[in-house]
């Protein structure tokens, strides 16, 4: 039987990505969703989650996809009231707020899932087996994308907490802290903050590594042209390109085959992860993405740019 489940937020990633995932899944079924603009077809639809709550016990689990801000406030009444939650990337506006959910979800012997979909790209998994066991001389992420194609008009990427490029950079720190072998931590960063704005559109990190090795990280979301969502790591025994955020694996050059879904296996993953995780009546919080941007922003060195316009 498939577990019954319902979206709250129905915007942009709802849409693209959230119900297309859960249509074609045997594990879950679409059975409400809590919207204040919008509905979704084939599905009871409310504007309030509490009423939806209340109206439909059987939905065991809530998948939130609204922007990080307002989340904590729904992930805590759900847990309230006693549902599973799947929480969108980045899990919260702050560390704490994400800690204490986790905590209310243990106490009341929920799953609470902070789901990075970047992890979940076709070739995550053979980039970080590639890497056990070699050293790392330089790890080179390159995150340059359009905020205009991926978030168009959406204002709150660039209020506070909605956390300006780190929105998509934090995917890149979620594929860093899932393949890099080694622990690092941020040494300095540099941040450009529109003149008009509250978060950055660029930003540059550089990190400390054990063994020496040099990591930073360039993140740009001012960026035209084709997105580069690249990481690049050369080692003591060869290089591997992990581009396209993951989808597609180059060692030396050469194209590596054998999971050519690219990112289409995202979502439907992480579906897949949390009905697991359900099941096995345990959760999956790991904040070391968020860590890594938290610390960017503790450290940074602030640079105002030209406002940003739509
Ligand atoms: P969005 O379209 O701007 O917002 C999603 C929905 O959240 C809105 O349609 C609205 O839903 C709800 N919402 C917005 N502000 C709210 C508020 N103050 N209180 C309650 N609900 C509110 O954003 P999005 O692009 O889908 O992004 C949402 C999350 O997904 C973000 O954390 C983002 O990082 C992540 N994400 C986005 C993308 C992408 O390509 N855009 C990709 C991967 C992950 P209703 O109108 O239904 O109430």
């Amino acid at each position: 039987m498939p577990r019954k489940i319902a979206l709250v937020g129905v915007g942009k990633i709802a849409v693209d990505q959230h119900i297309p995932a859960l249509n074609a899944s045997s594990e879950w079924e679409l059975s409400a969703a809590v919207s204040r603009n919008t509905v979704v077809d084939g599905v009871p639809n409310f504007t309030d989650m509490d009423e939806m709550l209340k109206a439909h016990p059987e939905v065991e689990v809530v998948s939130l996809c609204m922007p990080p801000v307002p989340r904590f406030a729904y992930a805590q009444a759900a847990i309230a009231a006693g549902r599973h939650v799947m929480l969108e990337k980045p899990p919260g506006a702050t560390l704490s707020e994400v800690h204490t959910l986790a905590d209310l979800a243990t106490k009341a012997g929920l799953t609470l899932y902070a789901t990075w979909h970047s992890r979940e790209a076709a070739f995550v998994k053979a980039a970080k087996a590639w890497l056990v066991g070699k050293t790392i001389k330089s790890f080179t992420v390159t995150w340059h994308e359009d905020v205009r194609k991926w978030h168009p008009n959406q204002d709150w990427v660039f209020e506070a907490g909605g956390m300006g490029v780190f929105d998509p950079g934090i995917n890149a720190l979620s594929i860093v802290t899932e393949i890099l072998p080694d622990p690092i931590h941020l040494k300095s960063s540099v941040l450009d903050f529109p003149e008009n704005r509250d978060t950055p559109i660029s930003a540059q990190l550089d990190f400390y590594h054990p063994h020496g090795g040099t990591v930073t990280a360039d993140m740009n979301w001012d960026h035209s042209g084709d997105d580069v969502w690249q990481i690049e790591a050369v080692t003591d025994a060869g290089v591997l390109t992990l581009k396209n955020g993951g989808g597609v694996l180059l060692i030396d050059g050469v194209v590596q085959t054998g999971a050519e879904d690219g990112l289409s296996g995202e979502y439907p993953n992480l579906y897949a992860n949390m009905a697991r995780l359900v099941a096995d009546a345990a959760s999956d919080v790991d904040l070391r993405p968020m860590l890594h941007v938290s610390d960017a922003l503790t450290l940074g060195k602030r640079n105002v740019v030209k406002a940003f316009d739509w």
